[in-house]
């Protein structure tokens, strides 16, 4: 059975970007909008994670922008305590669905089509049953899809396994019932390090774990990414960053300095770090990974047999008896760059370091208040996904730059300083403590040269 829906905006996938985009839409607009995702409920990625997966950033400033994530609650156990909390799986996935039930189709406004594939040009058929629509769009089809990421739990191991190996996913992981020999821990990413971190709290001795790393990542602090009452630390970052980028010689020492001040944190101080990919960790986790000490460092991995590990450079010897988790799936896709906004369609991607639920918010702001897509071009320039250390500054760089140009613009900036999705937003109500007034003073101070240097580190590091 075929039907015809008309909206004024489709969107395709029902993650945080298509989530956070249409509340923005609708809060903005007396748009209508209709919300089409293959999976049977919204929440995107989250739906196939793996159980122990929690937020790395608070919950303070995770989701969409009118309905909070989360009690605010700074955490007091674990190796989270003393921070705010971070969302398990489990909550953020409820999260959505009453965004969703409770929020969104509450307004009369959206239609939401879940379990059903959009096949392009409006076109979208039921996975279940024997229905479809043809989707007439009056405004723009909003693709939330273009960087979709791979995840271990729907991704195959990007090696061969052979027969008699026993390969799980980080989801499997936990419903292991077996107790193998040894766990093998194979990748070098965030699920990579949840899995560890798991395992460790698991009581599973580090001795027990062997963690294969064909790169080694630098991470982000988490103290300097704290809302609400730990916001003075934020800005004390920013400032730290600023001055580190206008007085480096060299992207390395760029990092070294950052490193020094415990901006960014390595699990290996021996070993030079070469991705940097944003995620949070706090220093508690990062003491507890460097118990695991059988580190293997020899490329990516090639192929497991029932005897040995094939790397790029060399082999490892494995067993029958040991579990091996793959946690090395691609992760977020880097395509080529396209303008976010064209006549008929936004192509949702980043435009700024960190924080996607804020970026993914503000475009439908923009598209609700900012008329013309020129304009909004400008004012959004989209930027790749982050991998190389070099990808850190020149981001961090044009984030800054473009947040200048967008706070010229009242609409935006007014509601960036209200929503809660922008962490930074509330520092006006900490400007009398030390740490901020000393901050802002820093920044002031060093942003400028930070500009200027930090483009001539660039220029640098792209001429051989
Ligand atoms: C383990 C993990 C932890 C993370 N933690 C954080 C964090 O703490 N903070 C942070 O800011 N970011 C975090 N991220 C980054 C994350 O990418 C974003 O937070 C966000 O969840 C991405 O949402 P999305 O909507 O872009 O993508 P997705 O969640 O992938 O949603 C895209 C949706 O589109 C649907 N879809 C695709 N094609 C079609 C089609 N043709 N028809 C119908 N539907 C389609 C898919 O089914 C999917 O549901 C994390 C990512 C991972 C993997």
């Amino acid at each position: 059975m075929s039907d015809t829906l008309e909206t004024d905006y489709l969107i395709v996938g029902a993650g945080a970007a298509g989530m956070a985009f249409a509340d923005a839409l609708l809060t903005h607009s007396d748009a209508s909008v209709t919300v089409v995702d293959r999976r049977h409920a919204p929440g995107g990625h989250w739906l196939d994670a793996y159980p122990y997966v929690r937020l790395h950033q608070p919950s303070a400033f995770y989701g969409v922008s009118s309905v909070p994530l989360g009690q605010d609650v700074i955490d007091t156990q674990g190796t989270n305590a003393g921070f705010y909390e971070l969302a398990n799986a489990d909550e953020i996935r409820a999260y959505f669905t009453r965004v969703m039930e409770q929020h969104l189709l509450p307004s009369g406004r959206v239609t939401y089509l879940p379990s059903s594939d959009h096949l392009g040009a409006g076109q979208v058929r039921s996975r279940l049953a024997d229905r479809s629509w043809d989707v007439r769009v009056r405004r723009k089809t909003i693709d939330t899809t273009y960087l979709e990421g791979h995840v271990p739990a729907t991704s195959p191991p990007p090696f061969e396994v052979a027969s008699g190996v026993r390969c799980v996913s980080a989801g499997e992981l936990a419903r292991t019932s077996e107790r193998p020999e040894r766990y093998v821990v194979i990748g070098a990413g965030k699920t990579a390090v949840d899995a560890c971190l798991w395992l460790l709290d698991q009581s599973v001795p580090p001795a027990s774990i062997r963690w294969v790393k064909p790169r080694e990542s630098w991470w982000m602090n988490r103290r300097f990414h704290q809302p609400l009452t730990l916001l003075p630390d934020f800005l004390h970052g920013t400032a730290t960053q600023l001055e580190a980028i206008a007085q480096a010689s060299s992207i390395p020492d760029l990092f070294a300095r950052l490193e020094a001040q415990g901006f960014f944190l390595r699990v290996d101080a021996e070993e030079p770090a070469t991705m940097c990919r944003g995620a949070i960790v706090s220093e508690v986790e990062l003491a507890r990974l460097r118990q695991i000490t059988d580190v293997v460092r020899m490329g990516h991995v090639r192929r497991i047999t029932t005897n040995e590990i094939v790397l790029d450079g060399g082999s490892v010897p494995t067993t029958a008896a040991a579990l091996h988790v793959h946690c090395a799936a691609r992760g977020l896709a880097r395509p080529p760059l396209r303008p976010i906004f064209e006549a008929d369609r936004i192509t949702v991607q980043p435009f700024m370091w960190s924080f996607a639920c804020y970026q993914f918010a503000m475009l439908g702001v923009a598209e609700a208040l900012v008329p013309s897509d020129e304009d909004k071009n400008r004012l959004f320039p989209p930027m790749a996904y982050w991998d190389a250390n070099a990808d850190y500054l020149s981001t961090f760089l044009a984030a800054l730059a473009n947040e200048q140009a967008r706070a010229t613009v009242p609409a935006l900036a007014q509601w960036a300083k209200a929503t809660r999705l922008n962490p930074l937003g509330q520092i006006g109500l900490h400007r009398e403590h030390p740490r901020v007034a000393d901050a802002m003073g820093r920044i002031k101070h060093f942003g400028p040269d930070a500009f200027k240097n930090g483009r001539q580190l660039l220029r640098a590091q792209a001429t051989p």
